[in-house]
């Protein structure tokens, strides 16, 4: 379907019925796959095309993952549990213990703890680095063992605005792959592999299934990065002895990467979705463009008023014209960025807490990127087990309250705020 538009990629990939099938794409809720000889049973187990276990392969799960492959522009794609499980799987199926790589410091808080803590125990190190850092600083956080660089688009929550096409020349200059998660501006704003990223994640769980009802996340590839190039990537251009002896790259070329996180993370990690959260997932998709243009635009507005307004000490949002990111989301993303603001209220915390407290329509939730208005203080929250030093890296600053504007009619919305201001 690539001569669709994005709207209609939305609405109609990833399935399409054949004569007298069911309309909408079916939940396949089966554990496993049925076979007449146990020799086809074998072929599945020598990695030929087909299902045999749903820990590893299901065609609901199969059929969405298509439909976000095709919405990025990618060549092969996968769906995992947790959009926490997409960022890690893009970087263990190519890193083991005594592997390194760099990071954008501005990452969302929990990614931040499973490079810096969880990582790290299993004997994979990494560099963070600023992401405004110059091409010369960057470089010189590359080691002989470094395998990936990895960033967010749209950074949660600082909303720092990355500059990808930096990244990419940096990584590709030292022959490995950029990993960008794309959770916040979803591929309706920004496709990252028209500027040089290598290999998408998402947590599906935000804009994408829209409705604040499931967990989920999804790791897509290019196709793009040469594998072979150098010798740093063993685990898919050499034999995996768990498959006796599948070379990834070889026997699959460009799904290599892909059909590794299949048949061995996903095996062996087991962090598969359940076909049913895959479905909730689709229907969510099928309205992603109509939403996301609409968070845009009431965060917009919303961004707007609370710049106006006396009570408020800053506001960030990339879309205001004064925002220090504002012409790199102009050349990433100029039909907007997303519907998340974060901003200040003066008098810092206890002024934060009272007006959070105020609030009647948006929702005090740990939850960020749904068509309800919820809002979080992440400094307490999501960001609570880093120190000072760690948050001020992630660019999140004590009093910062992270606003995530839904699809509700924008006065409302702002009728909320100005209700909790007035009590502050
Ligand atoms: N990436 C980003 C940018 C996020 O905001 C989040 C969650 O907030 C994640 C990854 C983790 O996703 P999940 O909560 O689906 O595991």
């Amino acid at each position: 379907m690539k001569d669709y538009a994005i709207e209609t990629k939305c609405v109609q990939c990833g399935y399409s019925p054949k004569n007298g099938e069911p309309r909408v794409l079916p939940i396949y809720q089966s554990t496993t796959y049925k076979y007449d000889t146990s020799e086809a049973m074998a072929k599945l187990f020598d990695l030929e095309p087909g299902y045999m276990y749903t820990r590893l392969a299901n065609p609901t799960n199969d059929a969405v993952a298509a439909k976000i492959t095709a919405l990025e522009g990618g060549f092969a794609g996968v769906l995992t549990s947790s959009g926490q499980a997409a960022n890690f799987f893009s970087l263990i199926n190519i890193l083991g213990a005594g592997d390194h790589f760099v990071s954008s410091a501005t990452i969302y808080g929990g990614t931040f703890n499973l490079f810096n803590v969880t990582m790290r125990k299993i004997g994979i190190d990494v560099t963070f680095v600023d992401p405004n850092a110059d091409e010369e600083t960057l470089n010189a956080a590359f080691r002989p063992n470094t395998k990936a660089v990895f960033g967010e688009t749209i950074a949660n929550p600082s909303l720092d605005v990355l500059d990808i096409e930096k990244f990419a020349r940096v990584a590709h200059a030292h022959g490995v792959p950029l990993i960008i998660d794309n959770t916040f501006p979803t591929p309706i704003n920004c496709r990252p592999f028209e500027f040089g990223a290598d290999i998408v994640t998402h947590s599906t769980t935000k804009y994408m299934e829209g409705h604040a009802s499931t967990i989920g996340g999804a790791v897509i590839d290019s196709g793009n990065f040469d594998w072979e190039q150098n010798d740093k990537f063993p685990g898919l251009t050499t034999p995996d002895e768990s498959y006796h002896g599948a070379v990834y790259t070889r026997d699959f070329d460009k799904a290599g990467y892909i059909t590794k996180i299949v048949a061995q993370l996903l095996r062996d990690y087991g962090s598969t979705p359940s076909p049913q959260n895959s479905f909730y997932l689709n229907l969510g998709l099928e309205t992603l463009a109509l939403r996301v243009e609409r968070h845009c635009k009431n965060a917009q507005a919303v961004a707007e008023y609370l710049e106006k307004n006396d009570k408020i000490s800053w506001v960030n949002y990339p879309g205001l014209p004064n925002n220090r990111y504002h012409a790199l989301a102009q050349k990433y993303m100029p039909n907007g960025t997303c519907g998340v603001i974060s901003f200040g209220v003066k008098g810092g915390r206890a002024a934060a807490e009272k007006f959070m407290n105020s609030l009647k329509l948006a929702a005090i939730v740990t939850h960020v990127a749904d068509a309800r208005t919820c809002v979080l203080h992440p400094a307490s929250s999501t960001h609570r087990q880093l120190s000072d030093k760690e948050l001020e890296e992630c660019g999140v600053t004590p009093d910062l309250i992270r606003f995530s504007v839904g699809i509700e009619n924008v006065n409302d919305i702002i009728a909320d705020i100005e209700q909790a201001l007035a009590a502050v």
